[in-house]
């Protein structure tokens, strides 16, 4: 029985059966492999990190797309820098609002690789007119792009290989020049308990570009060691505190249909545990 073994933090690692390989290969950029799990279905990983899983994917995705998008409630243009398994487009292409979604992916493999096997997860996200894919790093897109954005999404993998620079300051900083005014700026922050470092250094590099930083967390089964985070940087603070009511009628208005998301566990998700805040203080 061959089982798939995730290295990323040197003491944890996690473990999880490949019940059937579906592909192991290696694009220009990384190493990728697909293989089916009883408990996670389909799961995606990329230089031996899990990305995602056909079970758990919709409590990433709809975090990370719904929260920015309901708080902000008037958003037009979306970029999301990485992302290609398409379950992130496929959440933002939801908000009818949205009229042009831009996924930066540094490598089209992924992309072709989830047309091709997670159409649970991407749906027919790539073909929808309002997606418009550029294949680049996201650090180059988001320093050279005429464009302004109102919401930008950083669907990356973890500050290793390609994604590294997408933890950088100059990045957050290419972000903050391509972000529309009103704009609000998320980010994949990974597991606080195993990788506080991480996340310490994103919102230091934010909070120096930004009036209002913060990060808002969600559990994600996927990805081991607690609850996940995900960096907020907007120039205003009551972005982040849009009142209940608010969120309800612009989840009604835009006929979303969640499965993880509510505007209670939007507004819930932002008060931080102790630990988490002394991180980003
Ligand atoms: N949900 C995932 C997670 O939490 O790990 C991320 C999923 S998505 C597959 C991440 C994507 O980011 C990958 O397809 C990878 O190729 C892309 N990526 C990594 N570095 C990048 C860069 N510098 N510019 C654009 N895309 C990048």
């Amino acid at each position: 029985m061959d089982w798939f073994e995730e290295t990323l933090h040197p003491g944890l690692h996690a473990r999880l059966r490949i019940d059937k390989l579906l592909y192991r290969g290696e694009s220009e950029h990384q190493r990728l492999i697909l293989f089916e799990n009883a408990e996670f279905g389909r799961v995606l990983a990329l230089n031996d990190v899990i990305q995602t899983t056909e079970r758990d994917e919709f409590i990433y995705h709809e975090m990370l797309s719904h929260v920015p998008l309901l708080a902000h409630g008037g958003a037009r243009k979306v970029l999301i820098v990485g992302g290609g398994d398409g379950g992130m487009l496929e959440e933002v292409l939801k908000h009818p609002g949205v009229c042009r979604a831009t996924l930066v992916e540094i490598d089209a493999s992924v992309i072709d690789f989830a047309k091709q096997y997670l159409r649970a997860i991407c749906g027919d996200a790539f073909e929808d007119p309002r997606t418009h894919v550029i294949i680049a790093d996201g650090l180059v897109h988001a320093q050279t792009t005429p464009d302004r954005y109102d919401v930008i999404i950083v669907d990356s993998t973890d500050p290793v290989g390609p994604g590294e620079a997408l933890f950088s300051d100059q990045f957050y900083r290419a972000c903050r020049r391509c972000l529309a005014p009103g704009g609000i700026l998320v980010t994949q922050n990974g597991v606080p308990f195993v990788q506080g470092d991480e996340l310490r250094q994103s919102l230091l590099a934010m909070k120096s570009l930004f009036a209002d930083t913060t990060c808002y967390t969600a559990c994600v089964p996927a990805y081991v060691g607690g609850c996940m985070a995900f960096g907020w940087a907007s120039d205003h603070a009551e972005l982040r505190a849009t009142p209940l009511p608010v969120l309800a009628a612009r989840v009604t208005k835009a006929g979303l249909d969640t499965r993880y998301y509510t505007p209670a566990v939007h507004q819930a998700a932002f008060a931080l545990p102790g630990y988490i805040a002394d991180l980003i203080e």
